[in-house]
């Protein structure tokens, strides 16, 4: 598998960011719906089991443990995080030469620390926004309601979301996601602008 630098560059890469129950997945799903914009989500591989109507090849690519272990030996990841203990995620290089090859952007529901991965890897190319919960304490009640997690796991994402929070100015922009309309204007905003901004010659093909 090439390394990611040697990844044929096409497209842009705009990166959401944030702690677990911030609502980056609904504006996510919000742009992708935004014909305009010409994404197409990268389908992360993880170690974890499917949740609810999760779908494989959909949601993410659910392989088990040693699979993913291999793929990190390979070589195969842009970006690969143990996100929670036993639970890996990442990005298969493949994933987004898969979107670039249809002409398209790729658009990025990843954990800060891979958000900030790929930031560093293609500064240019790629927009890396931070999505902001009005509190933890909202966090708590949005994880609660989602009634997809154990009390033990929900609390395992609320003790690192303090630690993501913390991570937010190094990204390009923040979006305080206390009201939803304001905050899909404000990502709509933003993606269109970037994707419109030429690229400097050094990022360009
Ligand atoms: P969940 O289990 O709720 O689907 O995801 C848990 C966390 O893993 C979320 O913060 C999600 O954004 C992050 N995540 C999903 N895919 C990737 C990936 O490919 N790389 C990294 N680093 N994190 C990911």
């Amino acid at each position: 598998m090439a390394d990611s630098n040697q990844l044929t560059h096409h497209g842009k890469l705009i990166v959401f960011s944030a702690p677990s129950g911030s609502g980056k997945t609904t504006i996510v799903r919000h742009l992708l719906a935004q014909e305009q914009f010409n994404l197409e989500f990268s389908i992360s591989a993880t170690s974890r089991a499917p949740r609810g109507e999760e779908v494989h090849g959909k949601d993410y690519y659910f392989m088990s443990l040693d699979t993913f272990k291999q793929h990190i030996k390979d070589e195969d990841f842009l970006e690969w995080e143990e996100v929670y203990r036993d639970n890996f995620y990442g990005t298969l290089k493949e994933e987004v030469q898969r979107i670039w090859a249809m002409g398209k952007h790729v658009i990025f529901d990843i954990d800060v620390v891979g958000g900030l991965r790929i930031k560093k890897k293609f500064p240019e190319r790629t927009l890396a926004v931070f999505v902001k919960p009005p509190s933890v304490d909202e966090l708590k009640i949005r994880l609660k309601k989602r009634k997809t997690e154990s009390k033990e796991k929900i609390n395992m994402r609320i003790a690192k979301a303090s630690v993501e929070l913390a991570t937010a100015p190094q990204f390009d922009h923040i979006i305080l996601n206390d009201d939803l309309s304001k905050a899909l204007a404000e990502a709509d905003s933003l993606v269109s602008d970037f994707i419109r901004k030429p690229l400097s010659r050094d990022e360009e093909e």
